[in-house]
Formats: structure tokens, C-alpha cells, sequence
């Protein structure tokens, strides 16, 4: 399975996922068409389907236009299928969707947007989180509340060390500094900043993270207390 970035709008990540076997490719919170559609024939790819996280237009704006362009069906939370255009399929907690033979288990994580999803593939450990785990960070609480967000912080951090998570925002530089702010006395969060600095300067991209280092580097996956993730998201929003 390879997983391919497309940056689009101002900072956020689109994801193509790719089976060579079966041909399938996935789009993954297209905010546009034209750059996955771009990034998929410059692999000789044809996507096959869309998958959306959560309704936001930074998320779903590509829809239509990728939908007429290569015929995929979208598929996104049942519970926003009113908020989401043109959706075809709803799922949530349970369903079982598939990249040819790779098989993703859809989990409900609200809190950002009511009926928000992720997507893990558990066999080949990745996990496609949106707006809810960022590297070094969260989803705001737009239609939830911070007990949402906290456990689905505690699910993500069951999940095996080296799962790869990729996110819908490149958002961790300015999460890094708010970390070393919260926790300063955490050498990892330091050293993490450091190096996120060099790769913003370097114009890289900082996704996927890695289960395994948002145990170690992020306030929000580490607060042990509803309180304290509620603590920590008013004064990030601030921040
Ligand atoms: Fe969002
Ligand atoms: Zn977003």
C-alpha cells in the first residue's frame, strides 16, 4: 500500500492510498480535485474512490469536481451525510472499507465535528485521523466535548508505537510551541520542536507522525484527566 501526500489550499494534507495489486486508489479528504487528480496521473493512478474524514469544506470541497472527473463514490460518517454533497455511502464505528485487498475498520472520533471518522488499516499500521490527532496536537471542539476528544486520545494511544498516522493539517510547528510551552521540561518536546523548525525551513512536511512519538511529545494524547485536555485545548486556542 503506498500513501502519497497532496498538499492542498493553505495547509491542508489529502492523501492518496494506493494498492498495486487491484489498481485502487483512494483520495482521502480531497479540500480540492485538481491537485489529487494531478498527483494520481503523474503515477499512471485513477482514483477509484473518495473517502471524507469529516464534513468541512477544507475536507469535502473536491468532491463533486473529483467525483466528475473519475466517476469514485464517496463514502463518509453516516451521522454528516446531510452536511456532505453528493455522499454515496455512509459508514461509522465498525464498517470495514477496503484499498484492494487492504482492509481500513472505521472508528468514530467526535468532538471536532459531531459524526467525525478515522480510518485505521490495523494490518498494515496506519491510521488516517483528520481533524482529531494531529502531530504534537488536537482538533479544535467545534461540535463536542473535550471527554470526546480525551477518549479518542486514549483509543489512538492504545494503538501499536510504530503506527503512522497521518493527519489533515500541517499544523505541527505551531503545535510544537505550544507544546514547549505546556511541557517544559520535556527534553522529547524540545528536541521535536528543534527538528520541526528545521524541516518547516526546509519546506518538508512534518506527516505522518507516529503513534509511538505523540506518546512521548503530545499534551493532548498525554493528558491524563479530561480536565486536563480540556486545559490544554482553551489555552491552545488562545495560544
Ligand atoms: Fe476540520
Ligand atoms: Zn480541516
Amino acid at each position: 500500500m503506498e500513501i502519497v501526500a497532496v498538499p492542498v489550499l493553505s495547509d491542508n494534507y489529502a492523501w492518496l492510498v494506493h494498492d498495486d495489486a487491484s489498481g485502487a486508489t483512494v483520495a482521502i479528504d480531497p479540500g480540492e480535485a485538481q491537485p489529487l487528480i494531478d498527483a494520481a496521473a503523474a503515477r499512471g493512478w485513477t482514483i477509484t474512490a473518495i473517502w471524507n474524514t469529516h464534513w468541512h469544506a477544507d475536507h469535502v470541497g473536491g468532491n463533486a469536481a473529483l467525483k466528475a472527473a473519475t466517476g469514485a463514490r464517496i463514502t463518509g460518517p453516516e451521522a454528516e451525510r446531510a452536511k456532505i454533497a453528493d455522499m454515496d455511502d455512509g459508514v461509522g464505528e465498525g464498517a470495514m472499507l477496503f484499498v484492494g485487498d487492504h482492509q481500513a475498520q472505521v472508528w468514530a472520533v467526535p468532538g471536532h465535528t459531531a459524526g467525525h471518522v478515522a480510518f485505521h488499516f490495523a494490518d498494515d499500521g496506519v491510521i488516517f485521523t483528520g481533524d482529531t490527532l494531529f502531530a504534537m496536537g488536537c482538533g479544535r471542539l467545534f461540535e463536542g466535548a473535550a471527554a470526546e476528544m480525551f477518549c479518542n486520545m486514549a483509543r489512538y494511544a492504545d494503538l501499536p508505537a510504530d503506527t503512522r498516522v497521518y493527519c489533515g493539517h500541517e499544523y505541527t510547528l505551531s503545535n510544537a510551541r505550544y507544546a514547549a510551552q505546556a511541557e517544559p521540561d520535556n527534553a522529547a518536546i524540545l528536541e521535536r520542536l528543534a527538528a520541526v523548525q528545521a524541516m518547516r525551513e526546509r519546506g518538508e512536511a512534518t506527516v505522518p507522525t507516529t503513534i509511538g512519538a505523540e506518546r512521548a511529545t503530545n499534551p493532548f494524547l498525554r493528558a491524563e484527566t479530561v480536565g486536563e485536555l480540556a486545559r490544554h485545548r482553551s489555552a491552545k486556542d488562545a495560544f
